[in-house]
């Protein structure tokens, strides 16, 4: 069978497409491989910051992303009575609001139909096993059928399972001590274009965000001590966020009373992934798989693209795909290990104060930096924000 130039990528999300893309236009054939049955259209906004826009610019699809721009006007902090605390328009400093800020779902989708007719996607499908070949990759999936391929790139996110199977005994999940969970609700009337945040109440932390006509999306952490939740069940996930929601409020009690109607959660422990090699053999890792920084950096999108562009590139220009590998880790590694250190569990400690002394003191430091004095005295000029820009990661032109 011919493999030469036949790719599979495991996962649909944001890395797994996006590499297809490239791959695509540098002549490789490429089968997507996703466990879910649809497409994942869940999660809240995204920034795709720096070097991540200048990937979309290359791919042409900067202008559908523009289209689809959430309008968010800024961020809002309440009380757990509901009422404002702060508020942070889009761009003050310390505010959640970025320039090009779109739903991960949308996001996703604008990628999917980028690629759709391009590659083989094929949803409900997983890896079961790989046996390297003296020039590939052997691979049976979970219907029973087996499959040859020259690379298999795995793009499965944060808890990726192939992952596990290849590389496990040389990634360490990092847990922060909390639980993340994003999920999308019904909109209500009073839901405007601004991002609500509640924090302070018991260790639970509940950002609201405009989604569509319909759905208001949900990012809710929690502290807990272990990562013991039980994955993939949703009833046990849902118990565990009722229990989280109790008593904290009036915009907690909303998200209680429309959980029951919820069924696609991105929820697990808040780790980082830490791989000491992100390949072995013809295996390779791109995205949250290799190196996830934690949604509270914001930049984990961003890295997903540019991981998946380089190792793209460095595919292509290579007959070795050891060397191809080697170059794509180490021109991207420096680049996620920057991003990763943004974030550690005292920081998501104090983002989710417990006792009322805390409470107090987050939201005096709230209404200080709300103050528009402070933030003009804070807020980057124009000039430092090319300055950052420039110092972010340099792309080559591989096509
Ligand atoms: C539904 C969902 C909602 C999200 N919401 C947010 C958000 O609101 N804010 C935020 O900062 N980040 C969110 N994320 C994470 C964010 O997308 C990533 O941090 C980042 O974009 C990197 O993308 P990725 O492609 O590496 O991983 P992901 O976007 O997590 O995509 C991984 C894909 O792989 C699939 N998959 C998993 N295991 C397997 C397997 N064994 N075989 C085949 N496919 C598999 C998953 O179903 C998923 O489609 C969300 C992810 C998902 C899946």
């Amino acid at each position: 069978m011919e493999i030469a130039k036949k790719i599979l990528i495991c996962g649909a999300g944001i890395a797994g497409p996006t590499c297809a893309y490239w791959l695509h236009r540098y002549g490789y054939s490429v089968v997507i491989a996703e466990r879910a049955k649809t497409l994942r259209d869940g999660g809240q906004n995204v920034d795709i910051k720096g070097a991540g826009q200048e990937v979309i610019r290359k791919m042409g699809l900067a202008e559908k992303i523009e289209a689809r721009n959430t309008q968010e006007q800024g961020q809002k902090y309440f009380d757990a009575a509901g009422e404002l605390v702060a508020t942070f328009p889009k761009g003050a400093f310390g505010g959640l609001t970025a320039d090009f800020e779109i739903l991960r779902g949308d996001f996703a989708q604008i990628l999917y139909e980028a690629t759709r007719d391009i590659c083989d996607y094929r949803f409900s499908t997983f890896v079961t096993g790989l046996t390297e070949t003296a020039d590939g990759v052997s691979v049976t999936f979970n219907d029973g059928t087996a499959e040859d391929f020259e690379l298999v790139i795995c793009a499965e996110g944060l808890n990726s399972v192939t992952r596990a199977m290849i590389l496990g005994d040389k990634t360490e999940l990092r847990y922060f001590g909390a639980y993340m969970a994003f999920f999308n609700i019904p909109r209500c009337p009073e839901d405007d274009n601004w991002a609500w945040t509640v924090n302070g109440i018991g260790g639970t932390f509940i950002t609201l965000r405009p989604g569509t006509e319909s759905h208001t999306t949900v990012l809710m952490t929690f502290l807990r001590e272990k990562p013991d939740i039980a994955a993939d069940d949703n009833a046990a996930r849902k118990t565990v966020l009722l229990r989280a929601l109790e008593g904290r409020g009036t915009i907690a009690d909303r998200i209680s009373a429309a959980l029951g109607s919820v069924d696609d959660f991105y929820f697990g422990p808040m780790s980082q992934v830490h791989a000491s090699t992100w390949s072995k053999g013809r295996f390779v890792m791109i995205g949250d798989a290799a190196h996830s920084p934690t949604p509270f950096t914001g930049e984990g999108t961003a890295l997903a693209l540019v991981g998946a562009y380089v190792l793209a590139g460095e595919i292509k220009g290579r007959a070795d795909h050891r060397a191809a590998f080697e170059a794509y880790e180490s021109l991207v590694r420096p680049y996620a290990e920057a991003s990763q250190r943004k974030m550690n569990p005292t920081l998501i400690r104090l983002m989710h104060v417990k006792s009322g002394f805390g409470v107090a003191v987050t939201r005096l430091i709230q209404r200080f930096f709300a103050n528009s004095s402070v933030q003009k005295m804070l807020k980057p000029s124009d000039a430092t924000r090319a300055k950052r820009r420039r110092k972010d990661f340099h792309l080559s032109d591989y096509a």
